[in-house]
């Protein structure tokens, strides 16, 4: 069902509105798009070192076999890919390295790809809004101005989500704090986050939203009976919808589809039940 006049999308008939105190951001891809272009870099880098293995396919088959687990465990900490290609690298009869050198790898592949992005934002060349997705700054302006308290939660490495939602000009927005990955991957989760939230604020599921452009968030959040948002944006331009990326999102368990925040007003309302859902 769609909300007259924008393109945001009611996936679930049964979703509680009106309730929201609380919400959790993904950074990569819903707020930021710094990291456009990341698997370009983790699944070539991937599959030649599959390439290298005694037992390999051929590349066309192992390159399915990449994209198929790192676009399933995207969301997760980056680690997770790399824990995923050392078990393909013993499938096939090959000793891996250590998960944690492949992991290097590919941060040290994407940042010659990003860096110029992150430079020029910190130095005032780029304007921050150029790097969000469309509408998320009003979307966010209107969340703090009704006091919803936010966090930031991300996959990517800590250090590296404080950067760049600094060089974005978001950080200010995340009161309830800004959470990326840590060195020992199993002390951070989106999953244990979330439950943070909702056991230290007491809260029912329909008081807290969670946003994001991964399947983990959305599955986390729809598991806890959160309101869930997927943005299933097109990175490249900022917006609109990526059709692919929409289905999985649903099938992960989206109440809400916005394809970019354009229609940040219209998303706030429904969020706040100033604007209710059509009757179908
Ligand atoms: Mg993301």
């Amino acid at each position: 069902m769609r909300i007259p006049d924008s393109n945001i999308e009611i996936i679930n008939p049964n979703v509680r509105l009106g309730q929201i105190r609380f919400g959790v951001f993904d950074f990569d891809g819903t707020l930021s798009v710094i990291r456009e272009g990341w698997p370009e870099v983790m699944i070539p880098m991937m599959v030649d070192v599959l390439m290298e293995t005694p037992r390999h396919e051929s590349r066309e088959e192992i390159h399915a076999v990449v994209k198929e687990f790192v676009e399933r465990l995207t969301g997760k900490q980056t680690i997770y890919q790399m824990l995923e290609l050392v078990e393909e690298i013993k499938k096939r009869g090959g000793t891996p390295a250590d998960p944690l050198v492949y992991k290097q790898r590919y941060l040290d592949l994407l940042w010659e790809r990003i860096c110029k992005r992150v430079y020029d934002l910190e130095e005032g060349g780029t304007d921050p809004d150029d790097r969000l997705i469309m509408g998320a700054r009003r979307f966010l302006d209107g969340l703090t101005a009704r006091g919803v308290k936010l966090f930031l939660a991300s996959g990517t490495d800590d250090d590296a989500v404080q950067r760049e939602s600094r060089a974005l000009k978001v950080d200010k927005y995340f009161k309830g704090g800004i959470y990326g990955a840590l060195p020992n991957w199993t002390d951070f989760s989106k999953k244990k986050l979330i439950a943070k939230i909702i056991s230290d604020n007491k809260l029912s599921g329909p008081e807290l939203f969670v946003v994001g452009d991964g399947f983990v968030e959305i599955e986390e959040g729809h598991n806890v009976g959160a309101v869930t948002i997927a943005l299933p944006t097109n990175e490249v331009a900022r917006c609109g919808e990526d059709a692919w990326k929409r289905n999985r999102l649903v099938r992960a368990g989206a109440d809400l589809v916005a394809p970019d925040f354009t229609c940040a007003d219209k998303l706030l309302g429904l969020l706040f039940g100033d604007i209710k859902p059509p009757k179908s």
